[in-house]
């Protein structure tokens, strides 16, 4: 049998943690393409904005910060903490810092300014450009990549996915609230499907998994065998 040719991009959307990071990470493995979680972005420039002392409120200020951040996404390397790849802003490592409260809870504002948006897509596609990329997130396949030959989006029941963002917590120490996060998940849902600029919703094309009760492995391995048939 022929071994089938993969394609170069691969678009996953979804809400927020329905496991689409894991999913692509797993498959990016598999298919040896790169990771690149556009969420980490949009969470970099709010965490670079509450640095700056910016009023998130403040469109302007939010979208200088946007314009002017060094920006890095590495592979995770050696550092064996749990992390699918490195954040750097302004080569600083906040790869977990951009996971904090602060951040959870302001940047579907920041990520609702269309100048914002623009500029990170922009980076965004520049980087699908540079190697095989499996892209994640809200509007890859609407808006960053409508031709990737793959798209993907990933859900899940709002309470199973506040339920793996705080097992997810308290694996890194952390005391969490289940109804904070539910709370903050179904809040941050209804911002993101309801902004006016490239609001989260799966693409027309787009196959869609559901990943209640099932494992991630279980769902790459269904991935693999579409993209075998699809892909011949
Ligand atoms: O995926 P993650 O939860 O890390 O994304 C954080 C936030 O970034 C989302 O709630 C959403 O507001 C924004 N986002 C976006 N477009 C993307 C990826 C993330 O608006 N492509």
């Amino acid at each position: 049998m022929e071994t089938p040719t993969y394609p170069t991009r691969i678009a996953i959307d979804g809400p927020a943690a329905s496991g689409k990071s894991t999913i692509g990470q797993m498959l990016a493995e598999r298919l040896d393409m790169l990771l690149i979680d556009t969420g980490c972005m949009y969470r970099a420039v709010t965490l670079a904005a509450l640095n700056a002392d910016a009023k998130i409120s403040d469109e302007q200020a939010v979208t200088d910060v946007a314009r002017n951040v060094d920006l890095q996404i590495q592979p995770a390397g050696d550092k064996n903490d749990g992390r699918l790849y490195t954040v750097l802003l302004e080569g600083q490592d906040v790869t977990w810092e951009i996971r904090s409260a602060a951040v959870d809870g302001n940047v579907s504002q920041v990520s609702a300014y269309p100048e914002v948006r623009r500029n990170l897509v922009q980076r965004q596609r520049r980087l699908a450009e540079q190697r095989p990329v499996v892209m994640v997130g809200r509007d890859i396949g609407t808006v960053v990549l409508p031709d990737a030959p793959v798209k993907l989006y990933i859900t899940a029941s709002a309470e199973e996915r506040a339920l793996r963002r705080w097992r997810e917590l308290r694996e890194r120490g952390q005391n969490p609230s289940y109804e904070r996060i539910l709370h903050d998940i179904m809040r941050r849902d209804q911002i993101d499907g309801n902004r006016r600029h490239s609001p989260l919703r799966p693409a027309d094309d787009a196959v869609i998994l559901n990943t209640t009760g099932r494992t991630p492995e279980a769902i790459v391995d269904e991935i693999v065998q579409l993209l075998q048939v699809r892909m011949g």
